[in-house]
């Protein structure tokens, strides 16, 4: 596998040279988040649905950030988006399509990419992962005990893009939106500046590129039924649905 991995590295550079696509910087996921993620994703199976509340719950997170950030440097709201809301998008793309997740909030740097999402071993991934070992699996209290949501998008995605542009402040005053892709395999991610620019205006946008397995999540019925279903996490900012097809 390791040398099916080097194939695979090989494939996509080439790849990469011949698309002209944008020089990604390679980073290993931390030996814990790797052991996190097959834990998330192997124990999940019954609970597949707990990926959008993980991933709302962010939005939520990110746009309260965003907020206070703002209470304190003025810089924040006059860059390019007025908008606080979040978006779920069902939208065409990869195989059988893509849901996406939008939010206008606080965003993360190229170096927060990495970090929050690949890097860090949260306080309370050890724990977790006694707890869940222990017990035999992880269900979905468990995760969200814990927060250590993110990963729960590899439930349904076989392929998660990340792509992030945080605010104008007096401390970062020409941010840049970068793009963090990871497959659900595999122990490593990539981190590119975003080739099509800062088209986000501020924020994070998630796509998932559903698996055929997994099509049934692309319905905007059963998406409404699911943020239904968590509720909780959809009231405090205004929250579209919609689909583009
Ligand atoms: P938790 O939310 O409990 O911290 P997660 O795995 O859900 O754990 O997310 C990991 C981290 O990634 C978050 O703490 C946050 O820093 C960052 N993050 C995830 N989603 C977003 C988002 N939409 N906007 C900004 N930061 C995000
Ligand atoms: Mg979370």
């Amino acid at each position: 596998s390791r040398l099916l991995g080097l194939v695979g590295v090989l494939a996509t550079s080439l790849h990469s040279a011949l698309a002209d696509e944008p020089t990604a910087q390679t980073y290993k996921y931390e030996s814990d988040i790797t052991r996190l993620r097959s834990l998330v994703i192997h124990s999940l199976y019954s609970h597949k649905d707990v990926f959008l509340r993980e991933l709302l719950s962010n939005a939520n997170d990110a746009l309260e950030k965003l907020r206070l950030t703002a209470l304190t440097d003025r810089e924040v709201m006059k860059s390019g988006e007025a908008n606080v809301t979040i978006e779920v998008r069902l939208d065409e793309g990869g195989k059988t399509g893509q849901i996406v997740v939008r939010d206008t909030g606080i965003g993360m740097t190229k170096d927060e990419l990495a970090r929050n999402l690949g890097t860090i071993a949260r306080s309370g991934t050890n724990e977790f992962l006694k707890k869940a070992e222990e017990g035999g699996g992880a269900d979905g209290n468990l995760i969200g005990q814990f927060g250590l949501g993110f990963y729960s998008c590899f439930l349904v995605a076989p392929t998660v893009r990340v792509s992030s542009l945080p605010p104008t402040t007096s401390a970062n005053p020409n941010p840049e939106q970068h793009t963090f892709v990871s497959t659900s395999s595999g122990d490593s991610f990539d981190i590119y500046l975003d080739p099509r620019g800062n088209t986000l205006g501020r924020g994070t946008e998630i796509v998932l590129e559903i698996s055929e397995e997994e099509a049934e999540w692309l319905s905007v019925s059963r998406l409404k039924g699911l943020i239904d279903k968590h509720s909780q996490f959809a009231t405090t900012f205004p929250m579209y649905i919609m689909e583009r097809k």
